[in-house]
């Protein structure tokens, strides 16, 4: 039987190829690498997608949520509460912006933040939450926003695996005060390369962004040698851009394949078996990945991988639980913990086929000798 990958990219770039070799060919002649006609478009098109006012470039997801903090003020001696299950740059942009990360617990079926967790976060020092949609399904987001607005705290959305995610029909990074995306070759909407967005509809934060990525240069004044902030060099380049409008036109259709994918893996795997990500009902995901939990996680992935199937662990240890960040852990965190110990990650891309899920999933309940419930 021939290998399922966990991931495979190379079906994606063919779909957009001609596309993009066009518009770098445009590239070519007018010499607009960084910034530029490219950037401008895909950051228009990419607010009107999000329906936010506002989308600022940026050279990755990590620096998206850094900028972001930094743009609003959150820094040292402010607390910014994250869930401990998640990737690992959601919890360093937070170090990296001067401010202190406060670990809060996730639901045991989404593995998503909770109002009841946020809750048991907050200090007196707590500025924001940075909700994650991870896997690329949202939380409950009524419930979050009456949280959030009844603790006077900002709402800050980590989207990176959720380009195209919608609440109640509303999209990720539409709901916070600002959204941040990764474009990271592997995401939904993945670059030929590193890059990031925040999506606003905040207009002095959406400017204040765009001076802090260019070395805090403002308009006016001293023209281009004006810096009135303390910025960085996080640009968004054209090559990226070009590549970014090429793949959104694929998106919903990407998105609407990794939703079928889903919902085969849930009609195949056997529930006693393993535990698929639950799913809210005003949730639409974008299936990121297709996550499980599963008893005796690394034999099970050892006994997949004997069949040629790849698998993943997203993520094997919780941020609270490492070394640069364990100084700021402040009790267990049960569920993440265990989490972290169970959390397998199916194959998952727009192009798998459905055959290659069926056998994914009956392999995987051949694989699970120990039942999860
Ligand atoms: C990918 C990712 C990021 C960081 O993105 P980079 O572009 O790699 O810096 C942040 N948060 C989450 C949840 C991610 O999956």
């Amino acid at each position: 039987m021939g290998k399922v990958p966990f991931l495979d990219i190379a079906g994606a770039t063919r779909e957009v190829a001609a596309e993009v070799w066009a518009g770098w060919g445009e590239l070519l002649r007018t010499g607009q690498f960084v910034g530029g006609t490219a950037v401008s478009r895909f950051e228009s098109e990419w607010s009107a997608y999000c329906g936010t006012e506002y989308a600022v470039g940026v050279a990755n997801g990590t620096d998206a949520l850094h900028l972001t903090l930094r743009g609003l003020g959150i820094g040292p001696g402010d607390e910014v509460i994250v869930p401990a299950n998640t990737f690992v740059a959601t919890v360093e942009a937070v170090v990296l912006a001067g401010a202190t990360p406060r670990f809060a617990d996730v639901d045991d079926g989404t593995l998503l933040l909770t109002p009841e967790t946020i809750k048991a976060a907050v200090t007196s020092a707590t500025k924001a939450v940075l909700v994650v949609h991870l896997y690329g399904q949202m939380p409950d987001m009524d419930a979050i926003i009456d949280s959030t607005d009844s603790l006077g705290l900002i709402l800050l959305e980590d989207a990176a695996q959720a380009q195209g995610a919608t609440w109640a029909g509303r999209r990720a990074g539409s709901f916070g005060v600002a959204g941040c995306f990764s474009f990271y070759p592997g995401k939904n909407l993945g670059a030929f390369g590193d890059a990031g967005a925040v999506v606003t509809s905040d207009p002095a934060l959406a400017e204040l962004l765009n001076s802090l990525r260019d070395h805090g240069r403002m308009q006016g004044g001293h023209g281009h040698y004006r810096h009135d902030v303390l910025g960085m060099n996080s640009r968004l380049d054209g090559v990226q851009a070009v590549v970014l409008s090429a793949k959104l036109r694929q998106l919903d259709g990407w998105n609407q394949s990794r939703r079928t994918l889903m919902a085969a893996y849930r009609d195949w795997i056997d529930p006693d078996k393993a535990r698929l990500v639950e799913q809210l009902p005003e949730s639409e995901g974008v299936f990121h990945l297709a996550v499980v939990q599963v008893n005796d996680r690394d034999g099970v992935r050892e006994r997949l991988a004997e069949q040629g199937i790849g698998t993943g662990i997203h993520y094997p240890v919780p941020c609270h639980q490492m070394t640069p960040y364990a100084q700021f852990a402040d009790g267990p965190m049960p569920v993440a913990e265990a989490a972290a110990g169970r959390q397998l990650s199916l194959p998952m891309f727009p192009q798998l086929r459905k055959t290659d899920v069926q056998r994914v999933a009956e392999a995987l309940n051949k694989a699970v000798t120990e039942p999860i419930r």
